[in-house]
């Protein structure tokens, strides 16, 4: 083995990439034909040059980059799911789920960690109604509009009511309310809308509440 041919041996990644001319290509060439070794490197440096070709020619677009943060910013993360294990944190949540659902499912809830869909939150009776999200502003509008057809007075009176007497029994409610220590029932009781309401309904027109 020559000291050139030893030299030679060396050529083989300029050959793969088309680097060598003239002489050098011609003298690599004949040494290719009498040396596997050079023939298998060659071989093996043209397909991975190849494939990096490739990889090189798919560019992903400049706008990438913002759509992903975008999307980042507007998907809502899921807490890690699977089972929860007992902590401190879970008593508070626990105690809400057993009186807000039927037993059996606050209980798999709690022990799977399983989350609710919006069609079962809704057979559950722990929302008023599912739509499309689509449709969510509209249908929301649709509630209000009904809540402020009503009489104002009368919806604070409700509330409070709700509000103050919802821990108690029933007979525990009514004594409350009964009490004088409801403003807003108050208020609702002495109104000139009360007495509006009772003459609307006997004059068959619909009312005209004042909120007085
Ligand atoms: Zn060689």
């Amino acid at each position: 083995m020559s000291v050139q041919s030893h030299d030679l041996h060396l050529l083989t990644g300029a050959y793969a990439v088309d680097a060598l001319t003239g002489d050098e290509l011609d003298e690599f060439e004949k040494h290719l034909e009498q040396c596997p070794t050079c023939a298998e490197e060659v071989r093996g440096l043209r397909e991975t040059a190849a494939r990096l070709g490739l990889a090189a020619a798919i560019a992903p677009p400049p706008s990438m980059r913002e759509q992903v943060l975008d999307a980042a910013n507007r998907v809502r993360q899921l807490p890690p799911s699977g089972p929860r294990t007992l902590t401190a944190g879970l008593t508070r949540p626990a105690r809400r789920l057993r009186r807000r659902l039927p037993r059996p499912i606050a209980v798999e809830l709690l022990l799977t960690g399983r989350r609710l869909s919006a069609a079962e939150a809704a057979r559950w009776g722990l929302v008023n109604r599912v739509v499309p999200a689509g449709q969510v502003m509209t249908a929301a509008r649709e509630l209000a509009g009904a809540i402020c057809a009503a009489a104002p007075l009368s919806v604070a009176a409700a509330l409070e009511i709700l509000r103050e007497t919802e821990a108690t029994a029933v007979a525990a409610g009514y004594a409350i309310q009964r009490s004088g220590g409801l403003p807003a029932y108050q208020a609702m009781l002495g109104s000139a809308d009360a007495a509006e309401g009772a003459l609307a309904f006997t004059e068959r027109r619909p009312p005209v509440w004042q909120g007085r």
